[in-house]
């Protein structure tokens, strides 16, 4: 996970192979697969090559997918597309995604096999609530997390204005099990110790970043679903920090469905406001899936 070469210093686009081509050339939204990681079973992290004209904004998701079954009368195949985050920063050269795999899930069932040099499809439009843009300046920022809601955040831990912006940045994932924390807890250890990281965010504000990891089943040091932590206080008693309050602290969520309503009530209950790209405030949403 080492920074690569930004964006802008990119001359052209890299071309897709010809073995990548040649499975499917008729696609005008065809990316190369780089990089393939399997952390469980069930989730895994890939890498493709990012088409030069697209621009996004970090926490930002896209359509991505792969050709669906031929029909079986016509012979012809539709793209099956789904909604990704994009999990890598606006400034990398490549596209970073994080993933479920869903065992009869119509695309990830196919997804979880893809290989380097293997072709996705991928809409450049992106969009998403999860921008600097959408919040108010503030002091303290909260990232909350469930599963592979984690991706939007790996981007924006990923850019420097997320530091820049504010004194505190502080990263909750929550999990059943220690094994699901493991994306996560690489990619925090990456920006911890990576010297090209640390150039590009800034040495100085990598003490800002704060990580809060918990598991809700399997046993580890810090038990518990989020929003009970932040019931209890407990979650600001291990962090050393004063509770939630509009006037410094600034949040985005992204989990399920669940997830996301209960850390809204909360969030609202201390006084925050839901924002949007249209109206900035003091916390966003976003599903990390539908279902
Ligand atoms: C805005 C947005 C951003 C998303 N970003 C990501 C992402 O970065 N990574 C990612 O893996 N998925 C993400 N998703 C979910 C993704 O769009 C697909 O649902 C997922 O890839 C499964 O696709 P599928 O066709 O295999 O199964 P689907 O038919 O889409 O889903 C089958 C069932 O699996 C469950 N499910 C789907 N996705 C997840 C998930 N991520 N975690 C837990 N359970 C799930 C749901 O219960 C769903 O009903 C996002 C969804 C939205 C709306």
């Amino acid at each position: 996970m080492a920074p690569r070469r930004p964006i802008d210093q990119m001359t052209e686009q890299t071309p897709v192979t010809q073995t990548a081509a040649a499975k499917v050339p008729t696609l005008p939204d065809a990316q190369t697969v780089t990089e393939v990681k399997h952390y469980t079973d069930s989730l895994f992290s890939f890498r493709v090559t990012r088409p030069a004209s697209l621009r996004f904004r970090s926490g930002e998701f896209v359509m991505i997918g792969l050709m669906g079954d031929p029909d079986p009368v016509t012979g012809r195949q539709k793209p099956l597309l789904r909604a990704y985050s994009i999990a890598s920063p606006s400034w990398d050269d490549e596209l970073e995604f994080y993933s479920i795999k869903v065992q009869n899930g119509p695309l990830t069932s196919k997804l979880q096999h893809i290989q380097p040099g293997d072709t996705v499809i991928l809409r450049p439009k992106p969009v998403g609530t999860l921008v600097h843009d959408a919040l108010l300046p503030g002091k303290r920022l909260y990232f909350f997390a469930t599963g592979t809601g984690f991706a939007p955040f790996a981007s924006l831990l990923r850019d420097p204005e997320t530091y820049e912006s504010y004194d505190e940045v502080i990263i909750t994932h929550t999990c059943r099990e220690v094994a699901e924390l493991t994306y996560g807890r690489d990619l925090i250890e990456s920006i911890r110790s990576d010297e090209l990281m640390g150039e590009l965010l800034g040495e100085e504000n990598l003490a800002k970043l704060r990580y809060y990891p918990t598991t809700t089943r399997e046993q580890s040091p810090k038990m518990g679903r989020i929003t009970s932590l932040i019931e209890t206080g407990e979650l600001f008693a291990d962090l050393g920090v004063p509770p939630l309050s509009p006037e410094t602290d600034r949040a985005m969520v992204c989990g399920s469905l669940g997830f996301n309503t209960d850390l809204k009530v909360l969030l609202e209950k201390a006084g925050l406001r839901e924002g949007a790209n249209s109206e900035p405030a003091e916390f966003v949403v976003e599903k990390a899936f539908v279902g």
